[in-house]
C-alpha cells in the first residue's frame, strides 16, 4: 500500500488549482496524469528577467524588465497591415510596445495613457527605435519584484500556455511533502546534495544555466533517487528469486557427451565457458537467472542445447521459447539431430500445431516422454503442462515481456532461466534493465568465419547489382534480397516485396522465392526449406528474416533502402550471411540524398562487424530509450536520470542497493522505511511485494 504521505502527489493533476479538464488532458499528454508527474517535468531552460535597466540602457536582443509610462496609442491605419503600437517612455528614452493584430479595446484597458507599467520582454530595435514585440508581462508598477525574477522554461506541448503549465508545476511543487531521508547521510553530505523537498523546489527554480546541468546538486540528487529506486527494485526481485527454493540440477554429462560427439565442429572457448557457467548455476541450490549474450551467428543455440541436456540428464524437462514460428522451427532443425544422437526427444509447438498433433505433443510434455519443447507463445497457453519443467531458455529476449518469462517458469518447479540475446547490450543499459543479472558472453565467433564484405550502392545502380547477383548465382551462391520497410503498414511493405519478387522472377525464373509475415506457417516453412536446401536460390524477404534465421550457404545479401533501417537492425540482417566458410557480400542499396544520420549508420556498417561497437554507436545515435524498445524490453524509461550524464551515479546506486539489502534485507529499519517511500514515489510498487514482510 502506498504510504499516506505520498497521497497528495498521486492525485490527478486536475486536483491542482487552475487545472480544468482540458488543461489536465494536455498536461497528461505532456508529463503524465498525476501531480508527481509534474514534479518530474523539469525545466529545459530559463528566462532571466532580473535585468531591469532604464530604457536608454536596455540592451538590444536581451530580455529586460522596464518600468515605463504610457505616452500614447498608435493604432495602425486601417489600410495598412502594420502592427498596433503603444508608445511608452521613462526619463531616459522612448520604447514602443508592438502588437500584431492588437485589440484596441483590450490594449487601452491594460495600458491606459498616463499610467505607469512594468513590462517585460525581449528588446529589439526597429528603424532606430527600441521596441518590445508582444511583451510577456504588462503589470502594475508595484509588481516589479515579482516580474523581475528568473523564470523556468518547460518543455511544452501545443495548446498549453507556458504560464498555465508553470502555475500547475508551481502548485505541484507546493504540494510536495517533507519526506524521510532515504539516502545515506554521509554519501549525501559528500555529494553536497539538498534534501528531497528542497531538491524538487530548486530543480524547478533555476537561477542560472549552471542549475540546469545534469550534475547540478538538485538535479543530480533527483536523478540518483530515481536510479536508486530502479536498482533497489531490481535487487529486491533478484534477492527474492534467490530465496525461492531452487533445485540443484547436477547432470552427469552423459547426454552432453553424446551430443558433442555428434557435433560437426568443436565448441569455441567462449561457448565452453558459457556452458560451464550455466552448469554451475544449475547445480547450485538457487535459481539461475542468466543472460547469454552473443552476436548473431556466435552459436548460442548449441550452448542452449547443452544446458537443456543437463536438465534432461537428471530426468527433468526443458523448454526453449522463440519469438517467431520460423525461428522455433529452425531451432528444432538444429537441435533435433543432436538430441536424437543423445537419445532425447524434442518436439515443436507453435500456433500452427493443432488437433491430433498438438494433442500428442501436449500428452508427451505432460507424461515426460517429450524431454525438450521448442516453441512460440503457444507454449505459454493454459493447457500446456509439463511433467517436470526445470529449465526455460528464452531466445531473443526483447520480444518477450517479463510476464511472459514468468508465464513459462510457472509451468515448472523452481525453474532455472536462461535468456539469450543477440543484441550486445551496453553495460549501462544492462544494469538498468537487468540489474546484476549474471551474464555469459560469447566473444569469439566460430572458426572459419570471414568478415562480410559490405558495400553501399545508390539505388539507381540496382541494375548492376542484379547483374552481380546473376554472376554469383552462376557460382552457386544463395542470395537474400531484403525489401524495404516502407512504412508501418504490412500491406504496403508486402506490395513492395511482391513487386521486387515479380521483377526478379522475370530475370531469374523459378529460382526466386518470396517470404513475408502474411504467409501461412506451412508456406513459410516450404519457402525457407527450399532456400536452405532446395531449388530457391534468391529469397526475397521482408524483415521477417530479421532474427536468427540460419542458412549457412547464403553468401550474398542485398538490402533495398538500407537508409530506412536502424543500425542494429542492419547488423542483425547482415548476420544472416557469412555463416559458412565462403566469403560473403552485403550490398546496402540506398536512396539519394542520404541524411546525416543514415550516412553515419552506413559508414559504421562498412567499417566494422563488431556487434559491440555497433551497439554502442547505436546507443549514441538514438539514445537509450529507443535502442531496446523500452516497452518490450522492460527497460525502465528514466524521467530524471540521463544514462550518459549519470553513468557514475548508476554504478554507485547499484552498490548502494546491494549494501542496503545486505544490511536490512526487509527494509525494516528507519532508512529501510524511507526507502520504501522511495520505491513508491517512483512507482516501483511491484518491487515492494518482494519484501518478505511486504
Ligand atoms: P546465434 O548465436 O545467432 O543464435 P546459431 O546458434 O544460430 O547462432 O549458430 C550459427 C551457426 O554457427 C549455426 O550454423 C551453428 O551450427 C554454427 N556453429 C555454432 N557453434 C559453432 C562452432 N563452435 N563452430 C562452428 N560452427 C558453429
Ligand atoms: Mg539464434
Amino acid at each position: 500500500m502506498r504510504p499516506h504521505i505520498l497521497f497528495p502527489l498521486f492525485a490527478e493533476v486536475s486536483a491542482l488549482p487552475g487545472v480544468g479538464p482540458k488543461v489536465a488532458q494536455l498536461i497528461e499528454k505532456l508529463a503524465g496524469p498525476k501531480v508527481v508527474d509534474l514534479l518530474w517535468h523539469l525545466p529545459s531552460g530559463l528566462i532571466d528577467r532580473r535585468h531591469a535597466p532604464t530604457v536608454a540602457d536596455a540592451e538590444v536582443g536581451r530580455v529586460a524588465t522596464l518600468t515605463v509610462r504610457v505616452e500614447g496609442h498608435i493604432p495602425p491605419p486601417t489600410t495598412h497591415r502594420a502592427p498596433y503600437r503603444v508608445r511608452c517612455a521613462d526619463d531616459t528614452g522612448t520604447i514602443d510596445l508592438i502588437y500584431f493584430h492588437g485589440n484596441r479595446e483590450w490594449l487601452t484597458k491594460i495600458l491606459p495613457v498616463g499610467a505607469t507599467r512594468v513590462v517585460s520582454g525581449r528588446v529589439d530595435i526597429f528603424q532606430s527605435l527600441r521596441q518590445i514585440a508582444h511583451p510577456d508581462y504588462v503589470e502594475p508598477a508595484d509588481r516589479l519584484d515579482e516580474v523581475a525574477a528568473v523564470e523556468p522554461v518547460y518543455p511544452m506541448t501545443a495548446g498549453l500556455a507556458p504560464k498555465t503549465l508553470a502555475r500547475a508545476v508551481a502548485a505541484a511543487v507546493e504540494r510536495a511533502p517533507d519526506l524521510p531521508e532515504w539516502q545515506d547521510p554521509a554519501w549525501r553530505d559528500r555529494q553536497g546534495w539538498p534534501a528531497w523537498r528542497e531538491a524538487v523546489a530548486a530543480a524547478h527554480a533555476p537561477e542560472s544555466e549552471a542549475d540546469l546541468a545534469p550534475l547540478a546538486p538538485a538535479r543530480a540528487r533527483l536523478a540518483y533517487d530515481e536510479i536508486l529506486a530502479n536498482q533497489l527494485a531490481l535487487a529486491l526481485v533478484r534477492a527474492s528469486m534467490r530465496r525461492l527454493p531452487g533445485r540443484s540440477l547436477c547432470g552427469d554429462v552423459r547426454l552432453q557427451s553424446r551430443a558433442e560427439a555428434a557435433l560437426p565442429f568443436s565448441l569455441t572457448p567462449s561457448q565452453r565457458m558459457a556452458v560451464a557457467e550455466i552448469m554451475g548455476d544449475m547445480a547450485a541450490e538457487t535459481r539461475m537467472l542468466r543472460l547469454l549474450q552473443g552476436d548473431v551467428g556466435s552459436g548460442k543455440t548449441v550452448v542452449a542445447l547443452f544446458a537443456m541436456l543437463a536438465a534432461v540428464e537428471v530426468g527433468a524437462q526443458a523448454a526453449l521459447l522463440a519469438p517467431t514460428e520460423i525461428l522455433a522451427r529452425q531451432h528444432l532443425e538444429t537441435l533435433q539431430p543432436l538430441a536424437a544422437a543423445a537419445g532425447v526427444r524434442v518436439e515443436v509447438l507453435t500456433g500452427r500445431d493443432k488437433g491430433r498433433r498438438r494433442a500428442e505433443v501436449l500428452a508427451g510434455l505432460a507424461d515426460g516422454s517429450v524431454h525438450i519443447a521448442v516453441g512460440t507463445h503457444a507454449l505459454l497457453t493454459e493447457d500446456v503442462a509439463f511433467h517436470d519443467l526445470a529449465l526455460a531458455v528464452i531466445d531473443e529476449q526483447h520480444r518477450f515481456g517479463v510476464h511472459q518469462r514468468l508465464g513459462l517458469t510457472r509451468k515448472g518447479r523452481a525453474v532455472d532461466v536462461l535468456v539469450m540475446t543477440a543484441t550486445p547490450i551496453p553495460r549501462t543499459l544492462q544494469l538498468t534493465a537487468y540489474g546484476d543479472m549474471d551474464v555469459s558472453r560469447l566473444t569469439d565467433k566460430p572458426p572459419g568465419r570471414q568478415p562480410v564484405d559490405t558495400r553501399t550502392v545508390p539505388l539507381d545502380r540496382i541494375g548492376e547489382v542484379a547483374e552481380g547477383v546473376a554472376r554469383q548465382l552462376e557460382r552457386g551462391a544463395k542470395v537474400f534480397w531484403v525489401c524495404p520497410l516502407v512504412e508501418e503498414s504490412e500491406a504496403v511493405d508486402l506490395a513492395a516485396a511482391t513487386e521486387r519478387y515479380e521483377l526478379l522472377r522475370e530475370r531469374f525464373g523459378a529460382r526466386v522465392g518470396l517470404v513475408h509475415g502474411r504467409l501461412k506457417g506451412g508456406e513459410k516453412d516450404a519457402v525457407m526449406a527450399a532456400f536452405a536446401n532446395g531449388g530457391v536460390d534468391v529469397l526475397v524477404a521482408t524483415t521477417v528474416i530479421e532474427v536468427g534465421v540460419n542458412v549457412p550457404a547464403a553468401t550474398v545479401m542485398v538490402v533495398e533502402h538500407a537508409e530506412r533501417f536502424g543500425l542494429a537492425q542492419l547488423h542483425q540482417l547482415r548476420g544472416r550471411i557469412g555463416r559458412g566458410d565462403r566469403p560473403a557480400t552485403c550490398i546496402l542499396l540506398y536512396q539519394h540524398p542520404l541524411g546525416e544520420a543514415a550516412r553515419a549508420r552506413l559508414a559504421m556498417l562498412r567499417a566494422t562487424d563488431d556487434g559491440f561497437r555497433i551497439a554502442e554507436e547505436d546507443l549514441r545515435l538514438r539514445g537509450a530509450g529507443e535502442v531496446l524498445g523500452t516497452r518490450q524490453s522492460g527497460l525502465p524509461a528514466f524521467r530524471l536520470a540521463d544514462l550518459d550524464a549519470h553513468a557514475d551515479l548508476l554504478a554507485a546506486a547499484r552498490d548502494d542497493a546491494r549494501l542496503i539489502l545486505t544490511r536490512d534485507p526487509d527494509l525494516a529499519g528507519d532508512r529501510g522505511q524511507a526507502l520504501r517511500v522511495l520505491l513508491y514515489l517512483f512507482e516501483r510498487d511491484a518491487a515492494v511485494k518482494y519484501l518478505r514482510s511486504g
